[in-house]
């Protein structure tokens, strides 16, 4: 079985594009900018935050009742509820669902757990055409690509690309790319597809225990738009989306919008209870390795997470590796907590994708300790896991260094004369990946233990 790629490998092919680096690091630092200045203009940002995270405490803690509760309520409510224990019942609810109610086109608004379960290449492998309707989902899936991002899933690609994928897709002019004028394209091909769609698939943001009503939020209005014109609605919902009362939604929906793009609210926050006359409403509630990472202590509050992105557009490594580098679905800080839960071998170097400076922790609206739990891992990977053997060699060399100050001293005056006689085209070569994108610095005469011992000590 060959080895899975390493974040560190896969960074590497998007870090050859000095350019687009740059420019990425650039936009998603904008991005967390504007999360700032409308944090700061609510006075009682940190009293929301604790307010999200107890109540999202106390969800985690009763999930089993809130759920037998949202359930209830749902049915009540007229809305058909499946369970699904994995990706593939899931898969195989929906698929029933477009069969018996024979559908024969759908449309999708975006949805983080339908590409954790790889819905749209199960239906594609059965001959549906899913069309995923939010812009930046929608240029993806032209260019073949998955989302980079879990809120801008297209923000690797420039205006000068998406003009490039339209004109092929969608007959736009050649060279073409103001943004007006591709929306333009955009809205009338998905209006078509809106038309014709039987069936309408959305995510979840929040289920409401209370009332058994969940929230899409959406700043295209495309989930509306499907779920209006279509007659079967199939929502696909996380169990940790619960949020208990209706009076709980105001705390989420203030922080979600400002936390991922700095708008003061989502464009459309769409209430959804029951389906209406004639038509037919489902909700599947998956959980897909949700259960397990609950029983997880140090790792359980990563259920939390309400899919923001902030995580993503502040952290240095992220900006400067894309989404694409971490090879799961959900990328980032918070992709490297929730994927190693769920393939440790796979997803083991993602928790080593961090400078673990905090800056997630800082910006998650649920406070989420998202750096401990990377450092968690680190730990749970060194004992258990997968770690690469030279990190493995290398970190216990360094222990037995730093452990004992006589051969501190020794490879401390070694590496001090090693590096004076070494040549630059062996320092600055591909064998050593420190050197690649940085110069050393200049070599001390001595080490400051010594410099101390001479001049302070009996000061
Ligand atoms: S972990 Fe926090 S900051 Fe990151 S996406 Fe989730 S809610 Fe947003």
């Amino acid at each position: 079985m060959s080895s899975p790629k390493t974040h560190a490998a896969a960074a590497e092919e998007f870090l050859k594009d000095e350019a687009r680096t740059l420019w990425h690091d650039e936009t998603l630092w904008h991005v967390r900018q504007k999360r700032d200045t409308a944090a700061q203009k609510l006075p009682e940002w940190e009293t929301l935050r604790n307010q999200a995270s107890q109540i999202k405490d106390y969800v985690l803690s009763h999930l089993d009742e809130l759920l037998v509760q949202f359930e209830k309520n749902a049915l009540a409510n007229g809305v058909e509820v499946l369970w699904a224990k994995d990706g593939k019942e899931h898969n195989e609810h929906v698929y029933r669902i477009l069969q018996e109610n024979h559908v024969k086109k759908l449309v999708k608004s975006k949805s983080i757990l339908t590409e954790e379960c790889g819905l749209n290449h199960f239906l594609e492998e059965k001959g549906y055409d899913v069309v995923d309707t939010d812009l930046g989902e929608r240029i993806i899936q032209f260019n073949h690509q998955v989302p980079s991002h879990i809120v801008m899933p297209a923000i690797h690609l420039k205006k000068k690309e998406i003009g490039e994928i339209f004109h092929k897709h969608l007959g736009t002019k050649e060279g073409a790319d103001d943004p007006g004028y591709l929306t333009e394209a955009a809205r009338i091909h998905l209006r078509e597809k809106f038309i014709q769609a039987n069936a309408a698939i959305t995510g979840v943001n929040f289920g409401i225990a209370e009332t058994g009503g969940f929230v899409v939020c959406t700043n295209e209005g495309n989930a509306d738009m499907g779920t209006h014109l279509a007659d079967i609605h199939i929502a696909c919902m996380g169990i940790e989306k619960l949020i208990p009362r209706a009076a709980d939604l105001g705390v989420f929906l203030r922080l979600l919008a400002r936390s991922a793009t700095g708008q003061s609210i989502t464009n459309y926050s769409s209430h959804f209870h029951r389906p209406s006359p004639g038509k037919k409403m489902y909700l599947i509630l998956v959980d897909n390795g949700r259960t397990t990472q609950l029983g997880r202590e140090d790792f359980r509050n990563s259920l939390k997470c309400i899919r923001c992105g902030a995580c993503m557009n502040t952290c240095p490594i992220y900006r400067r590796s894309s989404g694409f580098s971490y090879g799961s679905t959900v990328p980032g800080p918070i992709g490297s907590i929730l994927s190693p839960g769920i393939d440790l071998n796979k997803y083991s170097t993602l928790p080593f994708a961090s400078t673990l400076c905090g800056s997630c922790s800082e910006v998650c609206p649920v406070k989420i300790n998202i750096h401990e739990q990377l450092y968690k891992w680190r730990q749970v990977i060194a004992k258990e896991g997968n770690p690469q053997l030279a990190k493995k060699w290398s970190m216990k060399l360094a222990g037995k260094v730093l452990g004992n100050p006589a051969w501190y001293n020794f490879m401390g005056k070694t590496a001090r004369t090693m590096l004076k006689i070494t040549p630059d085209s062996l320092i600055y070569s591909k064998v050593n990946a420190w050197g690649k994108k940085r110069d050393l610095p200049e070599v001390p005469k001595e080490s400051f233990k010594e410099w101390y011992q001479k001049n302070r000590k009996n000061e």
